[in-house]
Formats: structure tokens, sequence, C-alpha cells
């Protein structure tokens, strides 16, 4: 059964749980996971809820495949108005919570309230309390994961905060299993506003997809590609870091917070193979996620690879996958860690602080600085605050201030990228590229279902905003559906239609590729509603988007942001400021924004 049809209240204020019905037009309209919290969102929460109001709620939920004996379907988002940016954000995390919360009876669930102490749920096959988080005080993600496996048993499945969470860091991250990290930061915070600690699941009811065997045989073409096709087997063996050298080709890394067109000495992609065992996520047969063999420790992300490498300067990969691995077990945003020491370290050399010893390329003092982070002492006082709080202290910082919309850019250099930067422009949670992963403009090769009439490669302009709205509309769709981004679009392993049959196998309906686009075309424009609603505009900051690199591959190039936006909204079929029309709204069957019919008063 796709949709079980019910939510999980938890209501920190009074310590209880409750359920509840999801009306069925959300789920039909749309679907589950991002596109069911978005939808929850634009209907149920009035625009005027404070970031840091017990009523603004942390709303958490798997695709409407998870669940079901499909691989890569485990995952989950979650949404709520961050304090980071003050803004929408949607964080997704990979693993297998969502499949637990799932086969524990629930769609989603919805925490809202502050509780007086910290506290734990527990999600057992239907079942849901609340219990002390005391113990808990002080351990780090991984501990804390440990030692509620051991109390609820090897079968559950642990969502947490870490040391960041506890000391309230807006850029603190919610980590599933004690190793996938919900991204972009935002969500952690709000999570530790309500003083909830960590929400455990235990769920052992498998999701039965409407019809079984057409569901399994649909996935039977595309665990064949995964076996044969190079990007996929890149993508197994490295990870996202394999991006790092393709974008390099593009001159999309850039030193010191920007500064430097290419870094003279920086890891690259083939530093982070060595020695390594697979810990990908259940039964898929891409495992993308490795530990190194020799010391346990996670391989790092391109997040962290270019954030803590290019940007801050560190040259060492045994230096980055330390850092790394100290985010992952504080609880903390790398790529949102990174960008708030570069971006110190550039305020530094500027002289618009001198309070700070911060230098690039420091190893001891960039470590050090992420354990002050956590514990918000000495220079992490200032560095938890983030890179927007931070340019709002230092005079003049604004223009080098690595954001869009508040939020810290993704590693990649927008400057050398057309449709990069027009998505960190539009991307109605800030300047994240993981609402619709855009990575085709870094392959030599794009997959054959996107070939068009124009050239795909990072400086052409023609065509990106088609390219970034396919993506959009089939990455929201990946996500309400629940299969994960990194086999289905890092990997470009599914195409929206072969994500079609899958659907209609599971929820026991025709649908087609059309329909999944219209799906996802509607995810997006509520999300752009919600994120209007709370202030967005689109738009890099000054270095981003102004300041050609005078030297490098890339040089010259700025993001010829107004032709794209204009294209792009006319294409969405938004007016010439980007405001999603009446008339288009109608034909996505949203009510418009002042008419909304379920919110509460
Ligand atoms: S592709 Fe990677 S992240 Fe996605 S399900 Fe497989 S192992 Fe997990």
């Amino acid at each position: 059964m796709a949709f079980i049809g019910r939510a999980l209240r938890i209501n920190l204020d009074t310590a209880s749980t409750s359920t509840f019905d999801i009306p069925s037009p959300i789920r039909e309209l749309y679907l589950g996971g991002r596109g069911l919290t978005a939808g929850l969102m634009y209907h149920f929460v009035p625009p005027d809820t404070a970031v840091r109001s017990p009523d603004n709620p942390l709303l958490l939920a798997p695709g409407v495949l998870a669940g079901t004996p499909a691989y890569a379907t485990g995952g989950f988002v979650a949404t709520t108005r961050s304090p980071l940016t003050g803004n929408l954000i949607h964080s997704w995390a990979v693993g297998d919570w969502g499949a637990a919360l799932k086969r524990a009876g629930f769609d989603a669930v919805w925490v809202v309230g502050q509780a007086t102490a910290w506290l734990y749920a527990v999600i057992d096959n239907g079942q849901a309390e609340l219990y002390p988080a005391n113990h808990l005080n002080g351990l780090d993600t991984q501990q804390i994961n440990d030692a509620l496996m051991a109390e609820h048993g090897a079968d559950a499945r642990v969502l947490t905060l870490g040391q960041a969470g506890e000391k309230m860091l807006p850029y603190a991250a919610l980590v599933a299993e004690g190793r996938y990290l919900a991204e972009p930061a935002g969500t952690g915070m709000v999570m530790a506003l309500k003083r909830l600690k960590a929400i455990v699941v235990r769920g052992t009811r498998m999701v039965k997809p409407a019809d079984t065997a057409n569901f399994l045989s649909s996935f039977k073409p595309i665990t064949e590609r995964i076996d044969r096709d190079p990007l996929a087997t890149a993508i197994r063996d490295y990870g996202s870091s394999y991006y790092v050298d393709l974008a390099a080709n593009h001159g999309a890394i850039t030193g010191r917070n920007g500064q430097d067109p290419e870094p003279s000495v920086m890891p690259t992609t083939g530093d982070y193979a060595g020695e390594i065992y697979d810990r990908g996520c259940p039964r898929c047969p891409l495992p993308c996620y490795h530990d190194f063999a020799t010391t346990n420790q996670p391989r790092p992300e391109i997040e962290a690879i270019v954030g803590f490498g290019a940007r801050c300067g560190l040259q060492s990969p045994a230096a980055i996958i330390e850092a790394n691995q100290r985010c992952l077990r504080y609880g903390l945003d790398p790529n949102a860690t990174a960008n708030a020491i570069a971006f110190l370290m550039e305020c530094r050399q500027r002289e618009l602080t001198r309070q700070y010893d911060l230098q690039w390329g420091d190893e001891a003092a960039i470590l050090a600085a992420i354990d002050a982070i956590a514990t918000k002492q000495g220079i992490g006082g200032l560095l938890s605050l983030g890179v927007y709080e931070m340019s709002q202290v230092f005079y003049g910082s604004e223009q080098f201030a690595p954001l869009a919309n508040n939020l810290t850019i993704s590693p990649l250099d927008p400057r050398a990228a057309q449709g990069w930067a027009l998505h960190l422009a539009t991307s109605s949670i800030g300047g994240d590229a993981r609402g619709a992963m855009p990575w085709y403009e870094w392959l030599d090769t794009i997959p054959q279902w996107l070939k068009g009439n124009d050239d795909h490669q990072p400086n052409v302009v023609n065509g990106k905003p088609e390219r970034l709205i396919w993506h959009e509309r089939f990455v929201a769709g990946l996500d309400s559906a629940g299969i994960c981004r990194r086999l289905a679009a890092l990997a470009y392993q599914i195409t929206p239609k072969e994500l079609a049959t899958i659907l209609s196998a599971d929820i026991g309906k025709s649908v087609s590729p059309t329909d999944l686009a219209k799906v996802g075309e509607r995810i997006i424009t509520v999300e752009r509603l919600l994120a209007l609603q709370w202030g967005h505009s689109d738009d890099l900051s000054t270095r981003w988007q102004q300041q050609p690199l005078t030297s490098g591959i890339a040089a010259n190039q700025i993001p010829t942001l107004d032709t794209l936006l204009t294209k792009y909204y006319a294409l969405h079929g938004w007016d010439s400021d980007g405001i999603p029309t009446n008339a288009r709204l109608a034909e996505l069957s949203i009510p418009e924004p002042d008419s909304r019919p379920w919110v509460t008063e």
C-alpha cells in the first residue's frame, strides 16, 4: 500500500503523541516525502509562524516507495522554516530511517511544541512514546546511535542531533543511523529548539506494492544498467567526490573563499580511493558511501572536500577526512561549517577583524575551530552564528559572503557554470544545489535521455533554464516518490519513464512521465510560494555574481542571471517578477496564497 494515510504528531508542549489522517487531496497532489511536507507546510502552516516559535513544525517524511522491498527507497526529507535562513528548508538523508518509519505505520511525523527538558521519541510499529534524554547529553551522534540501539534493539533506526544541536547551532544537522547527514543545514536546530534529541523508529511490517511482480521487475533494467554504466561505476567507487576532478576541469574549484581561480594544491578525486569498505544503504546495487578500512573514517563527500580543501586551504586528505568526521560526529553540516571558517579567514585576511588567529590552510587551527563551533567556545561563539550573521558583524563583508538567500552556497563556484548559478540563485531553500541536482554540466558525456539541441557545457547559456526546470521537476518527483537522489540524479541511473513505471506498480494506478513532471512542477511551485512569502529573492552575493575570476579556465565568466531568469520565469509560467501567476496555480490545482482553505487560524 503506497499510502498509509496516517501521520504521527509529536507535541513537546504536552509531551504527548497522537495521530491524524493526511487529507487525500494532499496525498494525491503532492505524493510523499518532499512533496508531502511542502504541501503540508503550504496548506497548514500560517505564513506568520515565527522561526523559533514552538509552532514552527518540523516535518519528516519518507517517499511513497519507502518500506517496500525496493532498494534505494529508505531515505526521508525533513522540512521546516529554517532558523539559519528564515526561509523554507528541506534536508534530505539516505539510509533506512524513512523505510522504518513507513513500516512502523506512518507517512510522516509532525513535531511541534517545546519540552522543558530534553526528550527522545520512540516509534515502534504504530505506537509512540516520549522518554527523558538526559543520559544522551554530551554524546556525539555515533554514541547516541549506539546507545539507543542498545536500549531499543538492533533493528531500531535512530535519527539524532549531536553536540551541535544540543548547543542550538543554526547549522546543526540531523544524523540518521550515526552516519547519514540530513543536509543542508537548518532542520537540526528546529528539532533542538523543541528539545527533542532523537527519534528512534522500529518498523517491521514490510509495505506491499499494489502489483508486486511488476514492481520488482521494473527495477531489473535499472539494476542491469548500474552493472555496466561507467558513471554508475564511478559513483560507486568515489561517491560524489567523483565530481571534484570534473568540476576542476571547468574551473569550478576555487580557493580561499573563491579568491583563487585554481588552488595550487588540493586533494583530487583519486586521493579518496584507497582501501575502503562499503557502507551503502540496504540492498543498493550502487553502494556509494564508504569507510576507509584502515581508520574506519567515512570518505568525505564533495562538500567537505572542496569546502575544507579549496575554500579553507587544507592540503592534506587526512586533515579533510578528519574535519569531515568531526562534523558528522558533532552533527554539523560540513558545507556550512567549511564556509563559515573560510569566510572568517577572509575577514581576517582583509583585517576586518584581528581578534582571531585563523590562517588559510592551518590544519590545527581549522580542526580546533570545528571543535570550538560544536561547543560554542572561543572562536566558536562567532563561527557558530553562520556566514549570514557573521556578514552582518563585519562591515563590508557581505560582498564576498558565500551566500544565496542566506544559505551557504554549494562548493562549486557558480561563476564557472550558468545552469549551476541559476539554480543556486533560484533554489527555494537558498544556495544549495541539492534541490535539483543539476550535475550534468560537469559531465563530458550526458545520459542519452538528457540530450537536447544545445551544448550542455557549463559556460553555455542557451538551454540552461530548460535543463534546470527538467532537473527541478525530476528531483522533486524523485524526492516525493522516495528514490535516492544519488542513484537517480548524481549517477543518472533512472529515467522519468522508469520512475513512472515503478510508481504505477506501487500505487496500482497508471502514472505517466508527464503526470510525474506535473507533480514535480506543483511541488516546485508551492516551494516557490513558501519561499516568496518568507522573503526569497533570486540572487547571489556580489562576488559570485559580478566579480569574474581574472585567470584560469573560468576567467572572465559571470552568470548572466538577467537573461537566464527571464527565460526561466517564462518557462515556469511565472510573471516577469518570478511570481507564479494565478492561471498557473489553477492549472496545477494549487490554491492562491490568500485563499488557502486548510490554513488554521
Ligand atoms: S545510491 Fe548510495 S545513497 Fe543512494 S541508496 Fe544507494 S548507497 Fe544509498
